[in-house]
Formats: C-alpha cells, structure tokens, sequence
C-alpha cells in the first residue's frame, strides 16, 4: 500500500496547520466543527469558498466599521506600501501618516486628550496602558499606587495583564488568570446584577458604591486606574445604567484614580457619537483606540493620553531618560495610511450619523421583535450595537443550563439563514454590531434573520 498521500485541500489544511484561536481545538482537528473558509467580503456581506453569501451582523469582531472591500482603503495601503513600507518610530522618527492620523484624531478626541502612542492590537495598547500608569506613579513617587480596577464582564485583552484586567472567566481559567495587581469591581449590567425594583440610577450608584468600598478597602493610596469600556462590550453588550459613568467618576476623582476609558469598540462612531467617551460624559485620563481606527484593514491600536498624564511624563523625562517601551510596529506608516483612508470614510459618509439614526432604527426593530418573545430576557443596546439576551424563563429570570448551548445554536441558525451574528462567550447571548455603513433594509433582514433563527431555536427547545 502506498503512504496516504497528504492532504492538499484547503480545510484539511486548515484543520492540520492552523492553530485557531477561541476554538475548541481536538473537535477542529477532528473536523467535528465547522470550518469556514472566507474568501471575499463586499458592503456589509462576506463570502465564503463554497459561493456562500452571508450578512456579517458582527463587522468581523466589531471592526469592519466602513464595510468590505472598500477600494479607497486598498488604494492608500498599495500607494504608502510603494512609498515606504516601514521605518520605526524610535528615538524620534516619525512618518507623514501617523502624524497627520494623530492630528485628527486629537481634534476629534475628548476634551484634554493630547499625544497618542500606537500599537497593532486592542491588547497590547492596553498593557501599554497599564505600565504607562505605573510609570506615571514612579515618576510622583508613589511606588505603591499601582493597583488597577477592572469590571468582572470586562473585556480588555488577552495578554498576560490585559487577559487579568478581562473579567471573564473563560480568559483567566487554566492560565493563571488574573495576576496580581490586578481588581475586578462589580458589572454595570442590571439585567442580572440589579436587584427586584431597584431604578437605572440607584444600581448605577451601588456599583460606584461598591467600586467606592473596594478603594477603601484596599486604600487608596494603592489604587493607581479604574479601565472600563463605556459599554460592555464582549461580556455581553450591555449599555451601562443611567447615572452610571457620573458616579464612577465621582469617585475616582475622590481617590485621585486615574480613569481608562477602553474605546476599542466603542470610538469612531458605533454609539453615534464619534467615542463611547462622548455618549456617556466621560473625561478619561488616557483612552484606548484600535478596531475602528483601521476598519481592521490593516492592525492598528492607540493609547491616547491626556495633558494631565503627559505632564507628569514629560516632567519626570530628565530623571527618567528615555521610556523603556516600545513596539517594532509602532505607528507603522501603512497601517496609519489605511486607518486614514478610513477615517475619510467614516467623517465623508458620516457614519457616525448613521450609527446613531439606523442605529435607533435597528433598536426599535429589535425591541417591537423581541420583547416579550419567551425565549428573550432582554433586548439592549446603543447605536449599532445591540445584544438579547436568552432566558428559559423570563419571570423568574432563569438561565438555562449552558450544556443546552442556547446561545450558540440561536447563532448557528443565524448563520444556516445567511446572517453572522455573535454567541458571546459568556452566557445566552446574542450579539449584534454590524458595519457602520448597514443600511435599514438590511437591518430588516437583520431583524428577520434573527426572528427566524430564535423561533426555530424555541421550538426545538419545546420539542426537547
Ligand atoms: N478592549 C476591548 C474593549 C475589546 O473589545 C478588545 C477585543 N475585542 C480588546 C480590548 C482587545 O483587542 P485585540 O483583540 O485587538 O487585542
């Protein structure tokens, strides 16, 4: 007998080679899971290799904000790759896009925001976020002011220190997971946190206060940053409670704890406003960018910093010398030119507009579908981000049992009907953020994909 002759077909390949992430690994290489091969996308549709044509409701990981195959984007990446590929920006080297990117961002940026430092991934600016803060300490001579505030249901990374600050259990299991200095203070998200009869505004304020007891607890003069994404954003979507960021803020300020506002999701339009900062009044001290900056065309990610963190770097520069943190790729000259060329998207067709007006349309739709349905606990969101949440019983707010992988198999039956919209990883939820270019017909077949998808579900569910 002849060896077998190796595979060459591209999903044996795949399931050979590719080391996935988030996916159940054994069950991939087994061919026990579906493996989609995606070969094109155009608007807010992707195709795949079998000529399948689907309605991405998720914009990739909530970051195709200006759509697919966006030919102005590929053009500026061919011009600046021919132009220069790459130079570093160490010790002072800098290239036209990335000046002319941080210029405009900055005009836009939240009042008091003034220097953006640049990586390639929503985790890595946010470890550039956590060493900047201690550093900033070490500078004031506070060396014990190091301890970082995160919310359980967060989503910030997955690094060794961002995987800590992410409050999501699936992220810290079996590594390790959360590290030391880092805290995880109560989820803004109450639809499961709130207690029977309580307002939007006193659960807002009982999660100040509990952020308040744990400062306390753990003393201030210990407590460096609070991170939080204006909404939640990977642990389920969930638009924060009325009040909520006033009341945060009231007490960092009490504690002099300085505020990181994870903008990965939310900045360059999603809430309909340009940053989550502008929806919710928030006036961060350092913000983090990635996702929508790029259109993931290309990776790009910021750190933004504010006058008041800058102040103390620059002050602290002489007895310091030069910062000791650097990425190869940082401000890479044709990732800027691909994040311009989408910015010139986002600001000429103003999608920010259209975040906040189909987005309001894709709400109501989803609220005049869902509520009430039995199988949805809640329907939420804000501009074009929107989530429900599935219940197996709506008065007494049960949860069904997760071997029951409602969640997944709504999700799974969006995607046999031509629509990708998300599973999120904790809970029974289904998650939508769709490019920002969606138009309200295409909302309607959101709207009734989805519906299709969730009585199909419920009626399995019934027969079970
Ligand atoms: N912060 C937030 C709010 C995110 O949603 C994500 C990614 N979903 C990250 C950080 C991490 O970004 P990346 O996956 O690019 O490292």
């Amino acid at each position: 007998m002849p060896d077998a002759m190796p595979p060459t077909d591209l999903h044996s390949l795949d399931r050979a080679h590719v080391f996935h992430p988030s996916t159940h690994m054994r069950q991939h290489a087994a061919g026990e899971t579906p493996n989609r091969i995606i070969t094109g996308g155009k608007g807010v549709y992707i195709w795949d290799d079998t000529g399948k044509k689907t309605l991405d409701a998720f914009a990739g990981l909530y970051c195709v904000n200006v759509g697919y195959g966006r030919q102005e984007i590929a053009d500026a990446i061919h011009k600046q790759a021919s132009e220069l590929a790459y130079y570093h920006t160490y010790v002072g080297h800098g290239n036209e896009p990335v000046i002319r990117l941080s210029q405009r961002i900055i005009e836009k940026a939240p009042q008091g925001l003034c220097r953006i430092y640049y990586g390639m991934s929503g985790s890595d600016a946010n470890e550039t976020q956590i060493k900047l803060v201690w550093y900033y300490n070490n500078i004031l001579g506070r060396p014990e002011k190091k301890k970082i505030i995160s919310r359980w249901r967060g989503y910030h990374g997955s690094g060794v220190m961002t995987g800590s600050l992410t409050g999501l259990e699936a992220f810290h299991k079996a590594f390790d997971l959360p590290r030391a200095p880092i805290l995880h203070t109560t989820a803004p998200y109450q639809y499961w946190n709130g207690t029977p009869g309580e307002s939007s505004r006193d659960f807002a304020k009982r999660c100040a206060a509990d952020l308040d007891a744990l400062i306390q607890r753990e003393g201030p003069e210990t407590v460096a940053a609070f991170i939080g994404e204006p909404v939640l954003g990977t642990g389920g979507i969930v638009p924060p409670p009325e009040g909520y960021w006033d009341e945060i803020q009231k007490v960092l300020r009490k504690h002099d704890v300085l505020l990181i506002a994870d903008e990965v999701v939310t900045a360059f339009g999603r809430t309909g406003q340009y940053f989550g900062s502008d929806t919710y009044g928030i006036t961060p001290d350092l913000m983090t960018i990635a996702k929508g900056v790029s259109s993931g065309y290309l990776p790009l990610s910021g750190v933004i910093v504010s006058e008041k963190v800058w102040q103390v770097l620059e002050d602290g520069s002489d007895q310091m010398g030069p910062i000791g943190h650097g990425w190869t790729y940082s401000a890479h000259p044709v990732c800027a030119a691909a994040a311009n060329a989408n910015l010139d998207i986002v600001d000429g067709e103003d999608l920010t507009g259209n975040a906040r007006d189909t987005g309001a349309y894709l709400q109501q739709r989803l609220h005049e579908t869902f509520d009430g349905h039995p199988l949805v606990g809640e329907v939420r969101g804000v501009g074009l981000m929107a989530a429900l949440e599935f219940v197996a019983d709506r008065e007494k707010k049960q949860r069904f049992d997760p071997a029951q992988k409602v969640g997944p198999r709504v999700s799974a039956a969006c995607l046999a009907n031509g629509m990708m919209a998300r599973a999120m990883p904790h809970g029974d939820i289904l998650g939508f953020a769709p490019p920002l270019v969606i138009t309200r017909d295409e909302v309607d077949t959101v709207v009734a994909t989805a519906k299709t998808a969730v009585d199909q579900v419920a009626a399995e569910l019934a027969r079970e």
